[in-house]
């Protein structure tokens, strides 16, 4: 167990580069993920979790959306593929390596439906998976708080505090609290989104010390679980794989934000850099 305070300090330059692809390599390599979110009226958080995940590197990405989401998310992304919702499911999931829930999922049945069916599914087999938006305030709505094993929770203080039973003040008048009781309720490895965010992964806590205030912005949640889950594609556990994204996200917003300033900024202006920082 870890006292209280004690976390460390982490920016993108402290960790290992990731290392190059080998010459001989081929998509099958990179992981199979299966995005589901982007109901009716939310398609754009779906598009930029699933393109993040394809920026981050991830081989295939297949996006699983309301039908009337589907036009919007592959728009101009044309390397994304559709997931045909009247698939039988374990059939869509059996294809997956890993999974990203939540971005734009909305909380109708339609949404309760599917993360009912994944989350049964992964009872069974433990495959990486993210857990975003509208999955955590689902969960947090739900009697049944057992995860399966290999999930990653990334709750801004609003969500957590849906997990948790307080309100987003309280989560913020003790962020350390917050991330360690969502660590014994879910047993996952978890993010507390918000400046300075804070990761515990490994059973280590961390305080990220990349990104800024212009991320404060609609849909750069989304492109975090996406790059999460493209690093879990690649075959990185849960706990690295979350670490590494918070802090390859924040340094995207850095670089956006030199390149164009804070105000103004969006989330899709990070998408070329996150590119770049995992080359
Ligand atoms: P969400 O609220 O789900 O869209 O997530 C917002 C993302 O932007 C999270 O990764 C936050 O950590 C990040 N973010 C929001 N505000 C700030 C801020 N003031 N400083 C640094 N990062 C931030
Ligand atoms: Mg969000």
């Amino acid at each position: 167990k870890l006292a209280a305070p004690f976390a460390s300090l982490i920016r993108l330059e402290d960790l290992p580069p990731l290392p190059p692809r080998p010459a001989n390599s081929h998509k099958g390599m990179f992981g199979r993920l299966l995005c589901i979110g982007g109901n009716q009226g939310m398609p754009g958080s779906m598009r930029l979790c699933a393109e993040a995940a394809l920026r981050t590197g991830a081989g295939l990405v297949k996006v699983l959306c309301h039908p009337q989401s589907q036009n919007v998310v592959v728009q101009g992304c044309p390397e994304l593929m559709l997931a045909d919702p009247e698939e039988n499911p374990q059939q869509l999931f059996d294809w997956a390596s890993c999974f990203a829930i939540g971005p734009g999922l909305g909380q109708d049945p339609w949404a309760q439906e599917w993360l009912n069916a994944l989350l049964s599914y992964q009872q069974q087999h433990h495959k990486p998976m993210v857990l975003d938006a509208d999955a955590l305030n689902l969960v947090a709505a739900s009697k049944n708080k057992k995860l399966p094993g290999n999930t990653v929770l990334t709750p801004h203080p609003a969500e957590a505090g849906r997990l948790l039973g307080l309100s987003a003040a309280e989560i913020e008048q003790d962020r350390y609290k917050a991330l360690d009781r969502m660590v014994q309720l879910y047993s996952a490895s978890l993010i507390l989104k918000g400046a300075g965010s804070l990761v515990s992964a490994n059973q280590e806590r961390y305080v990220i010390c990349d990104g800024n205030p212009g991320m404060a912005s609609p849909g750069t949640g989304d492109l975090l679980t996406g790059v999460i889950a493209g690093l879990l594609a690649q075959g990185m556990d849960t706990g690295h794989a979350v670490l590494r994204a918070a802090c390859l996200h924040g340094a995207a917003g850095d670089m956006a934000a030199e390149d164009g300033g804070e105000r103004g900024m969006i989330a899709s202006d990070l998408l070329p850099f996150i590119r770049r920082l995992v080359n």
